[in-house]
């Protein structure tokens, strides 16, 4: 059996690991918080004490963690997978950190005899516990090749985009312009509700209209309803990754994103008012009457 370690044991996490137990490997799982694993445990995966404990022995390791600081502190903090992973050891890193993260985090891996690849995903929770998300990979061609037997059990489609970085520069245009687009259909609806227009019949147009992505569609019905349950993504997860978004952007372009930046300030302010909510929450604080409407 092949033996992966698996690291981060959230929203998706949490169902990626049961996808490599369903797959039949032989899995090492940690997490900060023990309780998320209980049940993975129950299922035949190993809980190690520490990302070290599960990088023992193992042929791969992926982590899904939070942020740049959440990497870090499990790849190469204090007992991190780098004090047991062996040469040769496959390191995936599945979540959405920052591009020079990647590349520093892909050195100092590079520099143990560790190989390397970004892969974050796209895709619900939902699609995490059933193996159907897409893959963003930046790897070398061979890397990948080798890593393929751990992101099959994950995924219905592996894009590669190139070497090292480059699954997840597209990771964070992919996530950017989904928060410019979330908080500009939350300023619409906002401007709609106090003009006292049929919230339905704005449903209904934005259906049928040209303005919309899949993403404004899902979105628009859960903001007029005020549906906010089974939060998938955070207001704090999405100003994480529109705000590496934009420093990216720094590092390449003469001039600032205006409206990328305009994304990250809503999310800022998202954040502040409910971080670990839906963050299409953010209906509510757009939406606040302005003193003296009559609405
Ligand atoms: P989540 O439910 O908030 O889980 C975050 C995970 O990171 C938890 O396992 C948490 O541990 C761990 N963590 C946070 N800070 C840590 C630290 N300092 N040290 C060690 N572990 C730490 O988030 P999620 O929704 O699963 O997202 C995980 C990653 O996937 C993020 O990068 C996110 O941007 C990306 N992503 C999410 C979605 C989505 O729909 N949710 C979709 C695509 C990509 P605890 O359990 O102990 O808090």
């Amino acid at each position: 059996m092949t033996k992966v370690a698996f690291i981060g044991l959230g929203r998706m996490g949490h169902g990626m690991a049961g996808r490599y137990l369903e797959c039949g490997f032989t899995v090492a799982v940690w997490n900060r918080s023990k309780a998320k694993a209980e049940d993975l445990i129950a299922r035949g995966a190993r809980w190690a004490a520490s990302p070290a404990d599960a990088a023992d022995g193992a042929d791969a390791v992926v982590t899904m963690v939070a942020d740049d600081e959440a990497s870090r502190a499990v790849w190469l903090g204090q007992d991190g997978v780098v004090k047991t992973a062996k040469a040769g050891t496959l390191a995936i890193e599945c979540s959405t950190v920052s591009h020079h993260h990647v590349l520093e985090l892909a050195r100092e891996l590079r520099g143990r005899d560790l190989i390397y690849i970004d892969s974050p995903v796209t895709g619900l929770p939902d699609a995490a516990a059933s193996g159907k998300l897409t893959l963003l990979v930046g790897a070398e061609p061979a890397d990948l090749s080798r890593a393929r037997p751990f992101l099959v059990p994950l995924s219905t489609t592996i894009r590669h985009f190139g070497a090292v970085g480059t699954g997840t520069v597209y990771k964070l245009i992919n996530n950017l312009m989904g928060a410019i687009q979330i908080a500009g259909i939350a300023e619409g609806l906002a401007i709609a509700e106090q003009a006292g227009l049929d919230m339905k019949l704005v449903l209904e147009a934005i259906e049928t209209g040209v303005a919309a992505s899949p993403q404004v569609l899902r979105h628009s019905k859960r903001m007029v309803a005020r549906n906010f349950s089974g939060a998938t993504f955070t207001a704090a997860l999405r100003h994480k990754d529109a705000d590496y978004a934009v420093k990216l952007a720094e590092s390449l372009l003469a001039d600032p994103l205006l409206v990328g930046r305009a994304a990250v300030q809503a999310y800022d302010k998202a954040k502040a008012f409910a971080p670990d909510d839906d963050e299409g929450k953010m209906i509510e604080i757009v939406s606040r009457a302005k003193a003296g409407n009559a609405k």
